[in-house]
């Protein structure tokens, strides 16, 4: 049964739709005793995920038993947080009606970042992912829930062709919409009214972990969670646009080494060995480029979700982008993390740290655009530019040219022979108008 699952999802073209875009039927293609459906929507302002347990439950729960019954879990948990009231009574009353008892519900506090994969491993089955480790190796797959209504699309033959959005900051109407892959941003903004201010950025997902669009002439990918419009020079987005060498060389100067961040930084509170304060020392006391410095190889550790920077930091610096920087070197360079050896250790004040999502989202200056928008239908864009690498592994090989007709779920791009990577499927009936850069650009007619 596993083969058959796994060569579905593969040719429907799946990934994670909630991170970097790991090709899902990889991941299925595993045993584990546990499956957990990440609803978290621990992203403040994004509200896709509360919007598809609501609506669509009956197929994200026909995708979860998909997944069982793949990877042989006796056990699954759908994690979504209190707040999100109605999805947890559609969730309850499903998980109720289904017959073969495997599925559970379980409640997450409103903490940031409660959606990490392993942040979500600790807080359901209490295990601790190993460092720079996955969660298949405390034998769990976790899942996101865009992801596995995928799966449950792709059992039926439907490729990945759309994909939520939430829509929300400075514009017109704020709204969660379903849209073709390769939508280009600016008509999608256009279809919520458009900006309401003239000098703003768009950030393409969460205002964490999110990155400023260079311009809105890109696509919606396969894994663009949400679009948010921020007044140019509002604090999450001048945090987000600084030249990280800069960053690097104004932390090393004046990080106070109060160690906030290191106390705040999940990561650690799981008892990894990573030590934000010192990865900032070492800055400072010795050469700056020194990549085998050992306080600077604990980045590899760092999962990027930025509490460090957004919340712990009274000096306003960045932790977080020094370690994406560091991480980029050492990895650049074929350096991996080699491990203490040793099990990580749950920190004894790890309860007591918390970052609450309502004290993160005052932090971050946009407790007004926490508006909790509704889904609304009736988007239909005249063009799309799909990228042929949305995903993590190799881009996807382009089997058409230009000139030709297509069909919405068309197969039009082709994992490479023996490489790790996702199909690609035309989003909407059109020509192929042209192909550049790695880019299928579709024209309806
Ligand atoms: S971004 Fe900061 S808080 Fe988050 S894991 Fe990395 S060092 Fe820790
Ligand atoms: S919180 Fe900021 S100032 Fe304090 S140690 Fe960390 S980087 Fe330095």
């Amino acid at each position: 049964m596993r083969e058959q699952i796994v060569e579905k999802v593969k040719n429907a073209g799946v990934v994670g739709a909630g991170g970097a875009g790991f090709p899902t039927h990889v991941k299925l293609n595993t045993d584990v005793d546990t499956v957990l459906v990440n609803g978290a929507s621990c992203e403040p302002l994004l509200m896709s995920d509360p919007h598809l347990m609501d609506q669509e439950i009956d197929t994200v729960l026909a995708g979860l038993n998909t997944i069982l019954d793949c990877t042989g879990a006796k056990k699954s948990y759908i994690c979504l947080k209190g707040k999100h009231g109605k999805a947890m009574k559609s969730v309850q009353k499903a998980v109720d009606k289904d017959s073969k008892g495997r599925i559970a519900l379980f409640e997450l506090k409103d903490f940031y970042p409660s959606g990490d994969e392993q942040v979500l491993v600790k807080e359901v089955t209490g295990r601790i992912v190993p460092e720079g480790g996955i969660p298949l190796q405390v034998g769990v797959v976790v899942s996101n829930v865009e992801s596995i209504f995928n799966v449950a699309k792709a059992m039926n033959d439907i490729p990945l062709t759309q994909r939520y959005v939430t829509i929300t900051g400075e514009v017109g109407q704020d709204m969660v919409v379903k849209v073709p892959v390769g939508t280009i941003v600016s008509d999608l903004l256009e279809f919520a009214g458009g900006p309401t201010i003239t000098d703003y950025r768009v950030i393409d997902g969460g205002p964490m972990m999110g990155k400023v669009l260079t311009d809105i002439d890109q696509p919606v990918t396969k894994v663009t969670s949400g679009l948010i419009v921020l007044p140019k020079d509002h604090n999450v987005i001048s945090q987000k646009v600084m030249d990280p060498v800069k960053i690097k060389r104004i932390t090393g100067t004046i990080c106070c080494q109060c160690t906030h961040c290191t106390e705040l930084c999940p990561r650690k509170l799981l008892g990894h060995s990573i030590n934000p304060h010192k990865i900032m020392r070492s800055l400072f006391t010795g050469d700056t480029d020194d990549i085998d410095h050992k306080a600077r190889k604990e980045a590899l550790l760092c999962c990027e979700c930025g509490v460090c920077e957004k919340f712990a930091c009274p000096m306003g610096i960045s932790p977080r982008e020094v370690n994406v920087l560091i991480k980029n070197e050492l990895m650049g360079d074929g350096k991996r993390w080699q491990g203490t050896g040793e099990e990580p250790k749950n920190h004894p004040f790890r309860n007591t740290r918390y970052v609450p999502t309502k004290r993160l989202m005052q932090r971050l200056n946009i407790t007004k655009y926490d508006t909790h928008p509704t889904l609304v239908e009736g988007f239909v864009p005249d063009v799309v530019k799909i990228p042929l690498n949305q995903h993590i592994g190799a881009p996807a090989v382009c089997l058409v040219n230009q000139g030709d007709n297509v069909t919405k779920g068309d197969l039009i791009g082709e994992i490479p022979e023996n490489a790790l990577g996702a199909r690609i499927h035309a989003s909407i009936d059109g020509i192929v108008e042209s192909i550049e850069a790695g880019v299928v650009k579709i024209r309806k007619i």
